[in-house]
Protein backbone atom coordinates (compact mmCIF):
# COMPACT_ATOMS: atom_id res chain seq x y z
CA UNK A 1 0.00 0.00 0.00
CA UNK A 2 1.78 3.57 -1.13
CA UNK A 3 1.63 6.21 1.48
CA UNK A 4 -1.30 8.23 -0.34
CA UNK A 5 -3.36 4.81 -0.24
CA UNK A 6 -2.70 4.45 3.00
CA UNK A 7 -3.42 7.88 4.06
CA UNK A 8 -6.72 7.59 1.93
CA UNK A 9 -8.09 4.55 4.16
CA UNK A 10 -7.90 6.10 7.04
CA UNK A 11 -9.41 9.38 5.82
CA UNK A 12 -12.40 7.03 4.73
CA UNK A 13 -12.62 4.79 7.75
CA UNK A 14 -12.34 7.79 10.12
CA UNK A 15 -15.68 9.59 7.69
CA UNK A 16 -17.48 5.96 7.93
CA UNK A 17 -17.75 7.80 11.86
CA UNK A 18 -18.19 11.06 11.02
CA UNK A 19 -20.17 13.77 8.68
CA UNK A 20 -18.34 16.02 7.37
CA UNK A 21 -19.68 19.34 5.79
CA UNK A 22 -18.09 18.96 2.80
CA UNK A 23 -19.81 15.68 1.80
CA UNK A 24 -23.22 17.06 0.20
CA UNK A 25 -21.37 20.63 -0.57
CA UNK A 26 -20.91 21.17 -3.99
CA UNK A 27 -18.75 24.07 -3.21
CA UNK A 28 -15.73 21.76 -2.70
CA UNK A 29 -16.09 20.51 -5.59
CA UNK A 30 -16.15 23.17 -7.53
CA UNK A 31 -13.43 25.11 -8.96
CA UNK A 32 -14.91 28.54 -9.24
CA UNK A 33 -15.41 28.52 -5.11
CA UNK A 34 -12.53 30.43 -3.57
CA UNK A 35 -11.19 28.08 -0.96
CA UNK A 36 -11.21 30.34 1.67
CA UNK A 37 -14.53 30.70 2.56
CA UNK A 38 -14.71 26.76 3.13
CA UNK A 39 -11.84 27.21 5.52
CA UNK A 40 -13.86 27.73 8.80
CA UNK A 41 -16.08 24.74 7.82
CA UNK A 42 -12.62 22.24 7.54
CA UNK A 43 -11.01 24.06 10.91
CA UNK A 44 -14.57 22.41 12.97
CA UNK A 45 -14.41 19.45 10.89
CA UNK A 46 -13.11 15.80 13.11
CA UNK A 47 -11.21 14.53 10.38
CA UNK A 48 -9.43 17.81 9.35
CA UNK A 49 -6.00 16.13 10.19
CA UNK A 50 -6.19 13.21 8.63
CA UNK A 51 -7.69 15.14 5.09
CA UNK A 52 -4.62 17.12 5.16
CA UNK A 53 -2.34 14.60 5.64
CA UNK A 54 -3.72 12.70 2.64
CA UNK A 55 -4.41 16.14 0.63
CA UNK A 56 -0.20 17.11 1.33
CA UNK A 57 0.61 13.42 0.15
CA UNK A 58 -1.40 12.53 -2.86
CA UNK A 59 -1.81 16.48 -4.53
CA UNK A 60 -5.44 16.24 -5.15
CA UNK A 61 -6.24 16.38 -9.07
CA UNK A 62 -9.23 19.17 -7.27
CA UNK A 63 -11.40 20.20 -5.07
CA UNK A 64 -11.19 21.51 -1.54
CA UNK A 65 -9.35 19.06 1.03
CA UNK A 66 -9.07 20.56 4.31
CA UNK A 67 -9.67 24.15 3.35
CA UNK A 68 -7.15 24.54 0.25
CA UNK A 69 -8.12 24.30 -2.99
CA UNK A 70 -6.34 21.68 -5.17
CA UNK A 71 -5.97 21.96 -8.61
CA UNK A 72 -5.13 19.43 -11.92
CA UNK A 73 -1.20 20.29 -12.36
CA UNK A 74 -1.96 20.61 -15.77
CA UNK A 75 -3.75 24.06 -14.52
CA UNK A 76 -0.33 25.02 -13.50
CA UNK A 77 -2.23 25.56 -9.69
CA UNK A 78 -1.58 23.24 -6.89
CA UNK A 79 -2.66 24.22 -3.06
CA UNK A 80 -4.16 27.77 -3.50
CA UNK A 81 -6.30 28.64 -0.94
S1 LIG B 1 -11.45 18.89 6.34
FE1 LIG B 1 -11.66 17.57 4.53
S2 LIG B 1 -13.27 16.09 5.10
FE2 LIG B 1 -13.43 17.85 6.47
S3 LIG B 1 -14.92 19.26 5.57
FE3 LIG B 1 -12.87 19.91 4.88
S4 LIG B 1 -12.56 18.86 2.91
FE4 LIG B 1 -14.25 17.80 3.98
Amino acid sequence: MTRGTDAFSRLMTAMEDTDPACQDDDRFVLDDQPAHTLVQICRACPVFDLCKEYAAIAKPAGGVWAGRRYVNARGGREGQS
